[in-house]
């Protein structure tokens, strides 16, 4: 039975998880720390787990994603949205603007805004009754996919808006994926050897389109939003300018945004062509400063009333057009193609250039990724070809110039043998990289030492792979615990070594011996574990040798390891070369610094507890964290092992089966009075 205490409290903390939320993301102004934010975001989805009947389409539970669904349906525009005729030059701006004078029949004064062209995906969201109800790609712009779970998990989108809208009102906005995230996301797929990103823009694309909206909710995605369709709604609550509907763009921008919407600050009135002008000028200049990618400036007449005299062609709005910037690419020579080994052994091929100044930076090399992209492009050695820099991103060859080509090179193939050890390359099932599947490779090892040495790994800073490389050829170091064990004498009687860079790197390698678990593990570079999965290990796991002894079963059970992660691991601790790595570790002494958290000794020290049913005082996570911070392990299923069963209202199977085990069951209480 639901009170009416439950619903207005259920009431409360939406109310507050939205406010909150809206200051954080929309107004970029914080009102609670993450930690208050994440505990009301919790009391809320215990009380909805409890209430199911209470989950309305608006509850800000929705942020973090739903159950998947196997298809999207179609959804047709009721308002088209339309590609917008591009500019490349300002003679084009210029001829645009004559055409504009032509329809309304002569030259008049005309205002125009301008708003930054991000590299995102456009979409369409529908508020019935200031109620978020639809979310749809733009598609082809008549027809596109209902994507609303996913739209929801955006926290800059608002599930209700500020003020009440009665009727339709559908806001357009552009959906895009921070340059940081883009390359955080693109490293974590790099180390799940999953598919990597070409551009922010497919970035966004591939993460809005989840069929799972909770692989949605975990990619770090934002929007813009640029136009309304105000022409079915009726503005209930006035707004602070107006309580009629927006007679400029301009207005209806500033009138999203008191909504609740997201609107692109660097937005800009300008009076005339010129200001235009400046407008792209001073933002080309200063794009790499945006947190976002964006490739144009787009320029929409300001006023209303003209966008309905002017219309559209066949295809694009009169009133509106895209100012393109000059793609950020050059020409240059491919001196060589040749193939870089990496850590696990995966070949990559790399064209070598002539050094060409792009977007910046001098760049010297571009990847060429893998054969197939080679074969598609035909790029060989002494061609010439167009590189293209997006965002940060490493530089790529996009085209070869054919006609060029006045040489008589092969296609280039990818050798058959590792060009650094000759050893036999693989191709394992299911996967586009081939491999040496020597492990001890020489540009293996060192890329292994380089690993361990990098920034998120020891962050050994003295120790830099010119260095790895100089100590792997003198034999000095076979792997990257050797390292510890060198003497300042050893890197003296290098080459070119001083005695200040000497001192330098044998403290840095000593400062290192006590990183954190989670740094030691990702320095192990085992496959598939990157820093996100051993942040998740070191939480559960209290040392490498607890790692390294960890069956299959009691990895997958971990919530966040797979079975491919699972094995991974097993299969790597199994190796010699693990099992030496751990006993040299201990010679060298290195000993991860065990973050502090105050253990309480309790009657439950050192027993393993599982957690079942709903609680009444505490939610799941906070059980099991007390369990943890008494010194007892808090498992996910009953086995053998397990010391007690803490047990809620509507236990489940867990209850069963621990009486059948005849385990403890302690109700709330019970516990609670054992860790007081
Ligand atoms: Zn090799």
């Amino acid at each position: 039975m639901v009170t009416k205490e439950t619903k207005q409290k259920i009431e409360e903390l939406r109310k507050k998880l939205h406010r909150w939320n809206h200051a954080y993301y929309v107004l970029d102004n914080p009102e609670v720390d993450d930690a208050v934010y994440d505990a009301v975001m919790r009391e809320l989805i215990e009380l909805e787990k409890k209430y199911p009947e209470l989950v309305t389409p608006d509850s800000p539970s929705l942020r973090i994603g739903t159950e998947p669904v196997s298809i999207f349906k179609k959804v047709t525009h009721k308002t088209p949205l339309y590609s917008l005729d591009n500019a490349v030059s300002f003679e084009e701006l210029e001829e645009w603007e004559e055409r504009i004078f032509r329809v309304l029949g002569g030259k008049q004064d005309i205002d125009y805004v301008c708003e930054m062209k991000i590299d995102g995906l456009a979409v369409a969201l529908t508020y019935k009754d200031s109620l978020l109800t639809l979310g749809a790609t733009r598609g082809d712009g008549d027809v596109g996919e209902d994507v609303t779970n996913n739209i929801k998990t955006i926290k800059s989108i608002p599930l209700i808006l500020n003020k009440s809208v009665n009727g339709l009102l559908e806001v357009r906005g552009e959906v895009f994926m921070p340059i940081k995230s883009f390359e955080k996301l693109n490293n974590e797929q790099k180390e799940k050897e999953e598919k990597i990103f070409a551009n922010p823009r497919n970035a966004a694309s591939g993460s809005l389109r989840q069929y799972d909206s909770r692989i949605t909710a975990n990619r770090d995605l934002d929007i813009f939003i640029y136009a309304g369709v105000w022409d079915a709604c009726v503005i209930a609550s006035p707004l602070a300018r107006n309580d009629r509907l927006p007679t400029t763009h301009w207005e209806s921008l500033q009138m999203l945004y008191e909504l609740g919407f997201k609107i692109n600050k660097t937005s800009k009135l300008c009076h005339n062509l010129k200001e235009v002008r400046d407008f792209c000028n001073v933002w080309y200049e200063k794009k790499r400063e945006l947190p976002y990618a964006i490739d144009g400036v787009v320029i929409k007449v300001n006023n209303l009333s003209l966008h309905e005299e002017l219309g559209f062609t066949a295809k694009s709005p009169r009133w509106a057009i895209a100012y393109k910037y000059p793609p950020e690419e050059a020409k240059t020579k491919v001196l060589s193609i040749s193939c870089d080994v990496g850590r696990t052994g995966a070949l990559t091929p790399v064209a070598n250039l002539e050094p060409v100044l792009l977007a910046g930076t001098v760049v010297k090399r571009a990847s060429l990724h893998n054969q197939d992209i080679i074969d598609k492009l035909d790029v060989r050695e002494g061609d010439i070809v167009t590189v293209r820099k997006a965002g940060e991103i490493i530089p790529e060859v996009v085209e070869v110039d054919k006609e060029k080509r006045h040489h008589k090179k092969e296609k280039y193939k990818l050798p058959s043998k590792c060009p650094v050890c000759h050893s036999r390359i693989e191709r394992e099932e299911d996967e586009s990289a081939l491999r040496c599947v020597n492990f001890n490779c020489p540009a293996q090892v060192q890329r292994r030492i380089d690993h361990w040495c990098s920034r998120d790994a020891m962050d050994v800073d003295g120790v830099g792979e010119s260095l790895i490389e100089q100590l792997f050829k003198n034999k000095l170091i076979n792997d990257p615990i050797d390292l510890y064990f060198l003497k300042q004498k050893d890197l003296e009687e290098l080459e070119r070594m001083a005695e200040k860079s000497a001192t330098n790197a044998i403290t840095s390698i000593q400062n290192s011996k006590n990183r954190t678990l989670d740094r030691l593990i990702y320095a192990f570079g085992i496959r598939h574990v990157g820093k996100t999965i051993a942040e998740l290990l070191s939480s559960r796991i209290h040392s490498i040798e607890e790692l390294s002894d960890a069956s299959l079963d009691e990895l997958i059970k971990i919530d966040g390891i797979g079975p491919k992660i699972a094995k991974s691991i097993v299969d790597y601790f199994s190796t010699t070369y693990s099992k030496q790595m751990i006993e040299k570790l201990k010679k060298a002494g290195i000993k991860p610094e065990v973050k502090k958290i105050k253990r309480k000794e309790s009657e439950i020290s050192g027993k393993t507890l599982v957690v079942t049913g709903i609680l009444e005082s505490l939610t799941r996570n906070e059980a099991e964290e007390l369990i943890k911070n008494h010194g007892a392990r808090a498992a996910s299923s009953i086995s053998r092992n397990t010391d007690y069963l803490v047990c809620g209202s509507d236990p489940g199977s867990k209850l069963t089966k621990a009486k059948e085990f005849g385990i403890p069951v302690l109700t709330e209480q019970e516990f609670l009075k054992l860790v007081k």
